[in-house]
């Protein structure tokens, strides 16, 4: 074999060597392709299955999130709400239905002790069984006395059981509970002092309440822990508030009654004096100078004594008379009036008692009916509204009596052109023994209004003063007087 042929042979060798190299080579890229593919795919997958487990992820925080929200929400509604609360009762209301939205359960409720007494609250979707509540009702009891070691009465106990939401039907009542729960609430949260309730959640399930429901419920109670401290503080400031005004209340009715006595003393002794004073003399008289007295003198001096001890006995009759108002002891006694004829004899006697050519003009307007009405009532507010026109005007003036009937009843309206009233003492005007400073000489006693504001109070009406010093004084007597039917 020459060189060359040798030569050629050899390329040949090495080109086939190369081929199968190069196959092989092929061959190894192709399964690394392969591979590549493979892994590619898996990876794929693998993503895929990441983004799958994100949005699970994401999917779960966000529902955690939304549900810790709505749990927030109410919490803070809650906590809101107890804040303005000012009953054990109304606290337990706004508590038990904040956890029927956190904790839906079949019964919930609470035990708490307040002063002397122990209350417990129930509130349930569905109606219970008597057997359940009594269960229910010791299961609490004995809570609270085993933690604290208290002794609690069964008297003390009261039970308030909450409208049933859903009431269904009798045969829908619960019986049996087949899980419960039972927290603290504490008088003291921050010191952790005294338990002083217990909170309770039930249902008819076995295992009903989750480790989430436990921490709600737990969330619930700490916040009425904190609202029973407010609420208690709240309620003793409250009592003692109200004490203090009752101390005030009375120590006033006794100051105002020692000046009633005062002023009663002093009137009377003051208004007695005069009278006596007329008897004295005018006995005196009679006495000593009895056979030289003309029959004429002795007479007149028996008409002073007799005048004077009527004046006398008239003050002790109003004294009387308001003393049996005020106790209560009046009795009203109703009878048919024609008040048109009743009002125009008063004004006739009043006429004649005019001395200072004073005139009484007596008019009525509406439809004239009888009314039911007490006549001695009724008396004493006409002659006392009448007589004090005429004592405080002064001579030649006029007196205008109006009688208004009305739908509610009937008005009474005396007005005159006399000395007034001044303002400062129109507030007093109806206590007794109170008279204005510019009643100069006129007599009196002071007692006439306070006679006539018992007896328009007796009959449920109202009266009203409106007066101007030296222009004259107008008084309304309203009175929702029952009017006979006519036939
Ligand atoms: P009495 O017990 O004899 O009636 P009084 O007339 O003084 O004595 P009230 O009738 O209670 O007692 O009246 C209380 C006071 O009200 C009077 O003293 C007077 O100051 C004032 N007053 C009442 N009516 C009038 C009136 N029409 N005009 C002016 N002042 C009046
Ligand atoms: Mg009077």
């Amino acid at each position: 074999m020459g060189t060359l042929e040798k030569l050629n042979q050899e390329s040949k060798y090495q080109i086939e060597l190369y081929k199968s190299q190069i196959s092989s080579q092929q061959e190894q890229i192709q399964q690394q392709e392969a591979k590549c593919k493979s892994l590619r795919q898996q990876l794929e997958q693998t993503r895929a299955e990441l983004e799958k487990l994100k949005q699970e992820f994401n999917r779960s925080i966000e529902d955690k999130v939304t549900k810790h929200k709505f749990e927030l929400e109410i919490l803070e509604d809650f906590s809101r709400k107890i804040g303005y609360t000012f009953s054990y009762e109304e606290l337990f209301h706004s508590m038990l239905e904040h956890l029927n939205e956190l904790v839906p359960c079949d019964v919930r409720g609470g035990i708490i002790t307040q002063d002397k007494n122990c209350n417990i609250y129930l509130e349930s979707n569905r109606s219970l069984s008597k057997n359940l509540i009594a269960e229910i009702r010791e299961k609490l009891v004995n809570g609270l006395t085993k933690i604290n070691g208290w002794n609690l009465s069964q008297d003390s106990i009261s039970l308030h059981q909450i409208d049933h939401k859903k009431v269904i039907s009798k045969e829908d009542e619960i019986t049996e509970i087949g899980s419960h729960f039972l927290v603290p609430i504490i008088a003291d949260p921050e010191e952790k002092k005294q338990i002083i309730g217990l909170l309770f959640i039930g249902d008819e399930k076995k295992e009903c309440f989750s480790e989430d429901s436990i921490r709600l419920l737990y969330a619930i109670a700490d916040r009425a822990s904190i609202s029973v401290q407010q609420l208690r503080v709240l309620l003793a400031a409250e009592s003692s508030r109200l004490e203090n005004e009752k101390i005030r209340a009375n120590l006033e009715k006794e100051r105002a009654l020692n000046n009633l006595k005062l002023r009663f003393v002093r009137t009377i002794s003051h208004e007695y004096r005069t009278p006596l004073t007329v008897i004295s003399l005018a006995s005196d008289l009679l006495e000593k100078q009895k056979n030289r007295l003309s029959e004429a003198q002795k007479l007149k001096c028996w008409q002073r004594i007799h005048s004077a001890i009527q004046h006398m006995f008239n003050l002790v009759e109003d004294v009387l008379l308001l003393d049996s108002v005020e106790a209560g002891e009046m009795e009203l006694n109703q009878e048919q009036i024609d008040l048109v004829s009743f009002c125009k004899e008063l004004v006739e006697d009043f006429q004649l008692l005019a001395t200072r050519n004073q005139t009484i003009e007596f008019n009525y307007s509406g439809i004239n009916v009888e009314v039911y009405a007490d006549p001695k009532l009724l008396q004493q507010i006409v002659s006392n509204l009448l007589s004090n026109a005429l004592k405080y005007s002064p001579e030649q003036s006029k007196i205008i009596f109006q009688l208004t009937f009305t739908e509610t009843g009937v008005t009474f309206c005396i007005q005159d052109e006399g000395i007034g009233i001044p303002v400062e003492d129109i507030p007093r005007l109806f206590e007794p023994f109170h008279r204005a400073d510019n009643v100069g000489n006129a007599p009196g006693t002071g007692l006439g209004l306070a006679i006539v504001k018992k007896s328009v109070e007796l009959q449920r009406g109202e009266i009203n003063v409106e007066s101007q010093l030296g222009i004259g004084s107008t008084f309304t007597v309203k009175l929702p007087l029952k009017k006979v039917e006519r036939d």
